[in-house]
């Protein structure tokens, strides 16, 4: 990877020895011989998609999955071996660039396989496809076996197309009630039965299905995404993991100005915060254009050990804090992460912002360096 070196002290660390613990102990505890595919989309959930890949390999993984085209091209630009999935749907105009990638497609329509046929004449490799099953999701895949078996057949009587694999993807299985997952997992099995052999790769569990369900629903693979973040995909799961993750992800900044004010004086866009007293002000060079949105205002940071909250509007670079006293220039503070006692989790930001802790790396922009160690 290349080194650059950056100037603003705004930066996220990554750690990437908590994701490769966090890998290697889900293969741990998967059954024997289950892959693990490895879900590093959306630039590894904010993480960075090349460093992580390659931490979640080292650590077992066997797989990459991804959301887009893209994605996979830059992922295969650093990894020449690993197979690649492209978990949503591909335009056609991509088929014969993902056979000569090694790139493998979800299929779960017959008009896109005839309609990118005539476009893999000339490729020497198939294009390997995996059919998607739409058990109860409502967003790609086939929704009845008479469908299933139609993709299926066209597959076979195609020329450059290869079936590769089965899956399908679960609403609620972060949930404690299991009503609507068990009928997803009916109708999943109910299509493995139809199916005139078994491809060689058949996956359905997420990170929450793959820890807290029934061990049979690891199939081939498990496509584990948030949880190798060291993130839980709900609070329910969270309570009954079955070994603990490691967050991977924190956000540091440093002050760049600190003041004393007095009482009356105001802070930020719209003058809203007025001093109660006389009082120190500090200046942390973030803002909303790095993710920190305007609804985190109010929201606590660490300098020194301490909490502290942001106050007045959160502006496009930098946002102002109110110190307990002076502190230097360069002071470290942590946005996200841990100071001492204290700490500042993704979750906290997460119902601060009314939202999942998915959310929250993805939306610090690409401004923030993401920074290994
Ligand atoms: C994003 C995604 C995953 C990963 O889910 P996590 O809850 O992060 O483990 C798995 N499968 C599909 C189809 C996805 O889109």
């Amino acid at each position: 990877m290349k080194t650059q070196q950056y100037f603003r002290p705004t930066k996220a660390m990554i750690d990437l020895q908590a994701i490769h613990q966090n890998v290697k102990n889900l293969k741990e505890f998967l059954q024997p011989n289950v892959q693990i595919i490895a879900v590093v989309k959306a630039n590894a959930y904010g993480h960075g998609d090349v460093a992580v890949a390659q931490a979640a390999l080292e650590a077992g993984a066997t797989i990459l999955a991804v959301a887009t085209p893209d994605e996979a091209l830059h992922i295969r630009a650093h990894f020449e071996e690993p197979d690649i999935l492209i978990l949503g749907a591909s335009p056609i105009s991509f088929a014969p660039y993902a056979a000569q990638q090694r790139i493998i497609l979800t299929a779960f329509a017959v008009d896109w396989i005839q309609q990118a046929a005539p476009l893999l004449a000339n490729e020497t490799l198939p294009l390997r496809l995996h059919i998607k099953v739409d058990s109860g999701m409502g967003r790609i895949g086939i929704r009845s076996e008479r469908e299933l078996l139609e993709i299926y057949q066209t597959i076979q009587s195609t020329d450059h197309v290869e079936l590769d694999g089965l899956f399908t993807h679960f609403a609620t299985a972060d949930d404690e009630d299991t009503t609507h997952f068990n009928q997803q997992v009916q109708f999943f099995e109910n299509c493995l039965s139809v199916m005139p052999f078994k491809p060689r790769l058949v996956h359905a569990s997420n990170t929450a299905a793959s820890l807290v369900k029934d061990p049979h629903l690891q199939y081939d693979a498990v496509r584990y995404g948030i949880s190798m973040y060291g993130l839980s995909p709900s609070p329910y799961v969270e309570s009954i993991l079955p070994f603990p993750l490691q967050p991977a992800f924190s956000l540091e900044s440093e002050l760049v100005h600190v003041k004393q004010i007095k009482s009356g004086d105001s802070v930020g866009y719209g003058a809203t915060y007025v001093a109660p007293t006389d009082m120190w002000i500090g200046t942390i060079p973030i803002g909303y254009a790095d993710g920190v949105i305007r609804k985190l205002g109010g929201q606590e940071v660490l300098v020194d050990g301490q909490r502290i909250p942001i106050v007045g509007r959160i502006c496009m670079d930098q946002c102002m804090v109110a110190l307990p006293k002076a502190y230097a220039i360069g002071e470290k503070v942590t946005l996200i992460g841990q100071q001492g006692q204290n700490m500042i989790s993704i979750n906290e930001w997460a119902t601060k912002l009314e939202t999942i802790n998915y959310e929250v790396p993805c939306i610090i922009t690409a401004r923030v360096p993401r920074i290994y160690f």
